[in-house]
């Protein structure tokens, strides 16, 4: 599943492509995305002037000049491509949009989980209302992190994960960010000190941020100017090594499931022992 550091790969994949150009035409193949596609669009996006190409938790925002916007959630399986025109459609390749460049914008998704909505900046969708703030902004710090899960005694991991405290840590970056933290993932939260708080957060910021510098570590299908894949596999420590051996101390991985999502750790590195107080 495409998480955080992906969609961002994608949004700086796509920007140079995008920003500046006019949309002159837009086809809908299939609109049975998680939310039908509005049947409008080829007609809402022509000849629209893309003034940014933002991004907002895992929503990719493509603003135009009048300050509404396509919203495109990649979902489970969803993915973007730039390709010249004529280029033979692949199956499940749903909708095209077409730019004045010549270059042709495809959305590609299997499992069809993902979604494309639309809005504008002053009347944000309800998608994006709730939602805690970006993991590698301005608004992500220690105080903020510690005020917020104080008093929960609910275990850390799921916390992180929750997109009303912060969003974009999904489970692949929360198993990671725990591991570096040292932190054992069902610790409850109330136990996390200031200090603790300072550290989480300075992992969760550093694991996103190689990963976006990798260039994500699940996605397959986004295809630079090149050709080349935009991606390359992150090293990860924890995430779906179950048995294999800690690359700090040898004591095999553990997994076990926590608020139905999986979790990964090692029982030395995060036995909490050597925890800030
Ligand atoms: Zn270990």
């Amino acid at each position: 599943m495409p998480e955080l550091p992906e969609v961002e790969t994608t949004r700086r994949g796509i920007e140079p492509h995008c920003l500046g150009r006019r949309i002159i035409h837009a086809v809908v193949h299939d609109p049975r995305l998680r939310w039908p596609v509005r049947s409008d669009l080829p007609e809402w996006l022509h000849d629209r002037h893309i003034i940014r190409v933002d991004r907002r938790s895992k929503y990719l925002l493509i603003e135009f000049e009048n300050n509404e916007r396509l919203l495109i959630h990649l979902g489970m399986s969803g993915s973007l491509r730039l390709v010249d025109p004529g280029t033979p459609r692949r199956k499940h390749d749903h909708i095209e949009i077409a730019f004045d460049s010549g270059r042709v914008l495809r959305y590609h998704d299997p499992r069809r989980f993902g979604a494309l909505l639309t809005d504008h900046v002053n009347n944000p969708h309800e998608r994006l209302a709730n939602l805690g703030p970006e993991p590698l902004g301005p608004e992500f710090t220690p105080e903020y992190l510690h005020q917020k899960i104080k008093n929960r005694k609910t275990a850390i991991k799921p916390l992180l994960m929750n997109a009303e405290i912060v969003v974009g840590v999904g489970n692949i970056y929360a198993n990671e960010a725990l591991f570096l933290a040292g932190i054992h993932p069902a610790m409850p939260a109330n136990e996390c000190s200031p200090a603790l708080a300072e550290r989480l957060v300075a992992v969760i910021k550093d694991v996103l941020t190689r990963a976006i510098e990798q260039g994500g570590t699940t996605l397959r299908d986004f295809v630079r100017e090149d050709g080349q894949p935009g991606y390359f596999k992150q090293t990860l420590n924890v995430y779906d090594r179950a048995d294999q051996p800690c690359r700090i101390c040898s004591t095999p991985i553990q997994k076990n499931i926590q608020a139905q999502r999986a979790t990964y750790f090692c029982p030395v590195c995060q036995n909490n022992a050597d925890l800030p107080a």
